[in-house]
């Protein structure tokens, strides 16, 4: 990690060559640019080099003061996370991670769920998160010499509603990083860092086509109380609060972005 005090704060956004994280990257670098922050983000992907690419040079060309790079790692190999986490120390002071990388698998019944299946949602959803945030951890920790942040974790309203006849694999492993949330929080309150959830409900991205129902936003964001399903934008705005000192006050909590589900 470097000693330089001009080095810029670096935020990892994991997934963040897309959807969720692709806004919460460019909310972020507009709000450095706007009030003159000097900031580095990672964009992590895992396979879609072209867009990560695209996303992080638009955030750099938004000001002199925001660098972006692209980085590819699985954040379910504890060897690319690592890999992950140096590229940010080559560039300046972690300062927050932002817990988005996930997957989801086709629609089906409880019945039909295979361990291969299973064993990939854990992996990625579950031990991704886990790895990312233990890296930030521990360079974010006052306990071990560094000087505080934040980390946002993305989960999910599926944590709550268990997604039944749908994939109860992924709300299920959703489950489990509300449960990481609220107990690492508690853990390193006193180290400086903040860690929150935020739970999206039904959001426009890719992700509906991954699940193999790509008309699910249209189909059934009437059934939601607002009247509709969400962006990826709405989302990043409440990340981009979350990690922000005006949210100072704020950790353990699992926060709704669901249009009132
Ligand atoms: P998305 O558009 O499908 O984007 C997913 C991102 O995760 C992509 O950038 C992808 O990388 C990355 N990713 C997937 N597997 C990865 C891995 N093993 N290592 C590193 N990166 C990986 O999905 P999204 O809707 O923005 O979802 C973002 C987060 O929001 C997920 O955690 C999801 O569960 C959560 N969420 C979404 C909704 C919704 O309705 N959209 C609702 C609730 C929660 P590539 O670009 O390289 O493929």
């Amino acid at each position: 990690m470097t000693s330089d005090p001009a080095a810029p704060n670096v935020i990892v956004v994991t997934g963040g060559g897309r959807g969720i994280g692709a806004a919460t990257v460019h909310r972020l670098a507009a709000d450095a640019a706007a009030t003159g922050n000097h900031i580095h983000l990672i964009v992590n992907y895992a396979s879609d080099e072209a867009s990560a690419r695209s996303v992080a040079d638009g955030a750099g060309a938004l000001s002199d003061l925001v660098g972006a790079t692209a980085v590819r790692a699985d954040v379910s190999s504890e060897d690319d996370v690592t890999r992950l986490f140096a590229a940010a120390d080559d560039v300046g002071r972690l300062s927050g991670l932002v817990n988005n990388a996930g997957i989801v698998y086709p629609i089906g019944a409880f019945v039909d769920l295979d361990a291969e299946r299973l064993e990939r949602t854990w992996a990625v959803n579950i031990t991704g998160a886990f790895l990312c945030a233990r890296e930030a951890v521990r360079r974010l920790s006052t306990a071990h010499g560094g000087s505080g942040g934040a980390i946002v974790n993305v989960s999910s309203r599926a944590a709550s509603f268990g997604s039944p006849n749908e994939f109860v694999d992924y709300a299920a492993s959703k489950g489990a990083i509300d449960t990481m949330t609220r107990g690492l929080a508690n853990e390193v309150a006193a180290q400086g860092i903040r860690v929150n959830a935020v739970r999206p409900g039904l959001i426009d991205t890719d992700i509906h086509t991954a699940a193999g129902f790509p008309e699910r936003v249209a189909a059934l964001g009437g059934n939601v109380p607002i009247g509709r399903g969400g962006t990826a934008t709405e989302v990043a705005n409440l990340i981009a609060w979350l990690l922000s000192p005006e949210a100072s006050y704020v950790t353990g909590a699992l926060m709704d972005i669901g249009g009132g589900r």
